[in-house]
């Protein structure tokens, strides 16, 4: 078994990061197997090398240890990139240049009628861009690009969709999960593959990473459940293998509300400084 932990560097880690990242370790260890860190740092504008260097500290302070040096997915855009030129060549891409306002004018217009689906990503994209023959030319750069659905579904043809959960969803899925072509083209849409800027997204980034890792075990928090069905599709269109998922609770605050990086105060160092040890943490998570 490989598991992994998989922070942004943009904050400092929390206690429902102590979690995710104590459970994949002991999941790991349990198993005999390895337990890897991943730093995910492709948006630019927000990774900060000081949090990366206290999720370090954080980390081994908790008793955590990992091999190194650890994959960084700045080092990786390259990767990335490959794999855009080749979904675009096969068709599958197209640049958008629609803004946060297009969309939601575009949603909101009358003739539409229905609500809009929400998506992992947000409103599923109206479609305003999408071409109605092919595209041609060289990869855009400095596009925004979204894959184009309906073809994905096309080229996957009548192949089920599906993956393992070990844990849970937030509504208690749990087991094998299915994807329908219908939930994906309704419930999922053109989502951005590649954004403006950083040449990449997390949903690329992180299928083409867990594949590198060779993760076997995919530990993160139910609010990542749905973003799940967007990894077995690129998994499925790259030719990668999709690993077993296992989502857990998410830890919250007295008020019932999911913790956030900017949750300072139930930062980990905070505890710390404040006379914590690790096993209390592993206690105030539920380990
Ligand atoms: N980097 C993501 C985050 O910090 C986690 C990605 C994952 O576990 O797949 O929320």
């Amino acid at each position: 078994m490989i598991t992994r932990f998989a922070p942004s560097p943009t904050g400092p880690l929390h206690l429902g990061h102590a979690f995710s990242a104590l459970l994949a370790h002991d999941m790991a260890r349990a198993a005999d197997g390895m337990f890897l860190l991943r730093i995910e740092d492709i948006d630019q504008s927000r990774a900060r090398p000081e949090w990366e260097r206290q999720i370090f500290a954080d980390l081994k302070w908790l008793g955590l240890d990992w091999p190194k040096p650890v994959m960084r997915q700045s080092d990786r855009l390259g990767v990335y990139h490959d794999a855009l030129q080749q979904l675009w060549q096969r068709g599958l891409l197209y640049p958008c240049h629609c803004t946060r306002r297009d969309i939601a004018a575009a949603l909101s217009a009358p003739q539409e009628g229905v609500d809009p689906a929400i998506g992992p990503d947000g409103p599923v994209y109206p479609g305003t861009c999408r071409p109605t023959g092919g595209t041609s030319g060289d990869l855009p750069k400095d596009a925004v690009l979204r894959l184009n659905m309906a073809r994905v579904l096309e080229v996957i043809g009548s192949a089920k969709l599906a993956f393992a959960e070990q844990g849970q969803g937030p509504e208690g899925q749990t087991g094998t999960i299915a994807l329908s072509h219908a939930e994906a083209v309704q419930g999922i849409g053109d989502i951005v593959l590649s954004r403006r800027d950083m040449g990449t997204s997390y949903h690329l980034s992180v299928v083409l990473d867990d594949t590198a890792q060779g993760i076997t075990h995919v530990v993160r928090g139910q609010d990542l459940f749905e973003a799940t069905k967007i990894h077995i599709l690129l998994q499925r269109l790259l030719d990668l293998p999709t690993p077993t998922y296992h989502h857990h609770r998410l830890i919250r605050d007295e008020n019932g509300k999911r913790l956030a990086k900017r949750d300072d105060a139930r930062a980990i160092a905070r505890f710390r400084d404040d006379g914590a040890t690790p096993d209390d943490i592993r206690r105030m998570v539920g380990l």
